[in-house]
């Protein structure tokens, strides 16, 4: 009885708390009966994560996984938490007990860390994260777990974009359970993040968790036989050796700036090759991801997807060098490089002095992003904020392009 009459109440709640979300007959919720889920709230204890006007993001964390996992349970699914107290647990542990547990599905809670200044001006367009594991071993669980959520949050969680990525955190790299690391938003806006700390406020993320968990089960099941399909087809990955370049440099955004870097660098007997001209064809992009990439764009809007991020991480062209270019308005004019690399540092460095006198400004940023993690290249990505520097400019377009082009050029010749 007393179950029967939570279930009332929750669903009574949650109709009254967003009309989007239905428990009717027939609902996707019966598909949750039996599932074992576990829930992995970041950070915790002396780790609190993000901190901004006084809220922890551990503590946000925390309380969107307890009240996930009161829901999940009322709807018959089987909860693991890696913690349910503020409490410290490494990565490793955290990893560990993926392993012990064997879930249907694992998911990481986070709310993503605005402490670049970037992340808190008034004008920053705030943007939910979805990150699937992409670790891929012809199991179609982690891509339909990404697109599942993206889904779900694009529809009910309403904080502005979503953008489905494959990550490469720690917690989410088990090949054998689909696995989902979500930032729902920048610790940015203090209206926001004071909200966000009400009850009410978590209340209502836990049931948009909730019912992307949902949607991912019921495709799993229903709906996505011909992805699966698809996805099982994919060949693994070959390492194509064929020729050896020394840069190979990308773009999503601007390829007027890659056709010049391109010339500029082959003018000089730098071997190059881009990602301008019919990069989901390039020969030598390894077909592994292509095939992966090109079935995750066919559900989303194309600008979504940051394609070549794969192909750059996997050396797939085995360069020495990978310029990864980008122009967003969505974040700091700054110059990324794997934390651990000194060659990364070195040409960063490099790049930079030489936008400095070109007349952009931008940071440097050592970091462990899922790009920059390639072993076998020197790995740095650009990010330059049009609102900076005036792009229409050709001169700014070639000063830039003169750049990175002769800080590469003097780090291939050392
Ligand atoms: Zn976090």
């Amino acid at each position: 009885m007393h179950k029967i009459f939570l279930i009332t109440a929750l669903i009574s709640f949650v109709i009254l708390l967003n009309p989007n979300i239905s428990f009717a007959e027939n609902s996707p919720y019966s598909n949750l009966k039996g599932k074992l889920i576990m829930l992995d709230p970041g950070h915790g204890g002396d780790d609190s994560g993000a901190i901004r006007h006084g809220v922890k993001e551990s503590l946000l964390n925390l309380a969107a996984a307890v009240n996930l996992k009161k829901y999940l349970e009322l709807l018959g699914a089987n909860v693991v938490m890696t913690r349910d107290t503020d409490k410290a647990v490494s990565l490793n542990a955290r990893y560990d007990a993926i392993d012990k547990i064997k879930p249907d599905l694992f998911i990481s809670l986070h709310h993503n860390d605005a402490a670049d200044a970037f992340y808190q001006k008034p004008d920053f367009k705030n943007y939910t994260e979805v990150y699937f594991s992409s670790l891929y071993d012809g199991n179609a669980a982690n891509i339909i777990s990404g697109l599942g959520f993206y889904e779900v949050f694009q529809k009910l969680y309403k904080v502005g974009m979503v953008k489905l990525k494959p990550g490469y955190f720690k917690v989410i790299r088990n090949k054998k359970v689909p696995s989902i690391l979500m930032e729902p938003f920048f610790m940015g806006e203090e209206t926001l993040v004071k909200k966000a700390a009400s009850p009410s406020y978590s209340r209502h993320e836990s049931l948009v968790y909730l019912k992307a968990i949902a949607n991912y089960f019921n495709k799993m099941e229903t709906q996505d036989a011909a992805l699966k399909k698809q996805l099982a087809g994919i060949q693994p990955i070959e390492k194509l050796t064929e020729e050896t370049f020394d840069v190979f440099l990308s773009s999503s955004t601007n390829e007027s700036f890659l056709k010049i870097a391109e010339e500029l660098l082959k003018a000089n007997k730098i071997k190059a090759v881009t990602n301008s001209d019919n990069f989901l064809d390039n020969k030598n992009i390894s077909s592994h991801y292509i095939s992966k990439l090109m079935i995750i764009k066919e559900h989303l809007e194309s600008d979504l997807f940051p394609s070549y991020i794969e192909a750059i991480r996997s050396n797939s062209v085995a360069a020495k060098i990978h310029v990864s270019l980008s122009f967003s308005v969505s974040r700091p004019s700054a110059i990324y490089a794997y934390y651990k690399s000194d060659n990364g540092k070195k040409l960063s460095t490099a790049i930079c002095e030489r936008l400095k006198a070109a007349g952009v400004q931008t940071e440097l940023k050592p970091d462990s992003f899922y790009i920059l993690s390639s072993t076998s290249a020197v790995t740095v990505a650009v990010n330059i904020n049009p609102e900076d520097i005036n792009l229409d400019d050709k001169h700014n377009i070639l000063g830039i392009n003169m750049a990175v082009y002769s800080a590469v050029k003097k780090y291939l010749s050392k």
